[in-house]
């Protein structure tokens, strides 16, 4: 293929089985240096009322610990929780309802209040997929949980307000959504073909090699042909395992250092801290069988400039189909040509 290809078309979305339209044939300009104007001023490591930080009192009057490292505990908030009220009153009709019960946690990656995983060293992002792993199998047995959402929102304009860094986890008593037409697309291509569609998809990533940004080790790190969002991407390892839970200590280390050069070529593309929500999918914990259930890391950033959002309109919100404003390999070829040192320690 060859770098010409058409910015006007449709991609199908083999995982979540729809189209998504490239429109990026107006717009689509070449890499500009854009920086981002507004930064922050830098925080302290340790902010007396954050309720993340060690040693302070949370909303719930518990108290955290004095952690050196991850530290995981229940949602002070819980959207899902084990007293969700469990005798509901019955709606009319068509209409059913279910208690909301289940488990919600919130993971902190570090005590460090001013620091974001794109800063952390490799060993401490190895770290936190070894919670995330522990968290999937002790809530994943859970005879009422179904399934383990591991996720974390980067950034105020994904509606973060405390920016220490943490991610959360909801243990439901259903499957999300997005992982059930992931879950139904990969045993079908399982069945048809005998492969795991997510290996099928590294298969043709490699095959044409342009969006792929990280590919040194037994992980592999890809802006994909069906992006949704302009720097959308997916880290992964090249094996296919149904959860980080089968995952060998070397494969969980690889998966953490893809992660992290992702994560660093992302602050340094606008040389801020680069907003997105990122989501752990793994297989569902109800005791079916998912063959072909290929577990990845999928960041989805908002930003398609530095002070620009992709908002989500008529196609999106009113049709359900996303229409892309930029062409993948054009924004592969921006975050391929950004160094995988962060900004901020070049600076040091
Ligand atoms: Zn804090
Ligand atoms: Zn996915």
């Amino acid at each position: 293929m060859t770098s010409g290809a058409p910015a006007w078309e449709q991609r199908w979305h083999p995982l979540r089985e729809e189209w998504v339209v490239v429109a990026a044939h107006r717009q689509d300009r070449p890499w500009q240096g854009e920086r981002a104007t507004v930064s922050p001023p830098p925080a302290p490591d340790y902010v007396e009322n954050c309720y993340f930080c060690p040693g302070n009192l949370r909303v719930s009057g518990a108290r955290n610990p004095d952690y050196t490292s991850v530290f995981v505990f229940d949602n002070d908030h819980p959207c899902v929780g084990v007293e969700a009220p469990r005798s509901l009153e019955r709606p009319p009709g068509i209409y059913h309802n279910a208690p909301a019960t289940g488990v919600a946690r919130v993971v902190c990656y570090t005590p460090k209040h001013n620091l974001t995983l794109a800063e952390l060293p490799a060993s401490a992002v190895t770290e936190l997929l070894r919670a995330w792993r522990d968290q999937y199998l002790d809530l994943g047995a859970r005879a009422e949980v179904r399934h383990v959402l591991t996720f974390e929102n980067k950034g105020e304009v994904v509606g973060v307000s405390n920016p220490h860094p943490h991610g959360q986890i909801y243990a439901t008593n259903f499957v999300f959504k997005t992982i059930e037409t992931e879950a139904a697309a990969s045993r079908r291509h399982y069945q048809e073909h005998g492969r795991s569609l997510f290996h099928d998809i590294i298969r043709a990533e490699q095959e044409d090699g342009r969006r792929i940004l990280f590919d040194d080790s037994s992980a592999i790190v890809f802006l994909p042909y069906f992006a949704r969002y302009a720097y959308e991407c997916y880290v992964a390892p090249k094996e296919t395992h149904a959860s980080l839970a089968t995952m060998s200590a070397g494969e969980l280390h690889d998966l953490a250092v893809a992660l992290k050069s992702l994560l660093v070529r992302y602050d340094n593309l606008w040389q801020m801290s680069f907003p997105y929500v990122l989501t752990l999918h793994q297989a569902p914990t109800d005791g079916a069988d998912y063959p072909g259930f290929h577990c990845h890391i999928e960041c989805h950033p908002p930003l398609r400039k530095p002070n620009l959002l992709k908002y989500l309109a008529g196609p999106e919100i009113g049709g359900g189909n996303f229409l892309s404003d930029t062409r993948p390999e054009s924004k592969a070829d921006e975050l391929r040509a950004v160094p995988d040192v962060h900004y901020k320690a070049q600076d040091a």
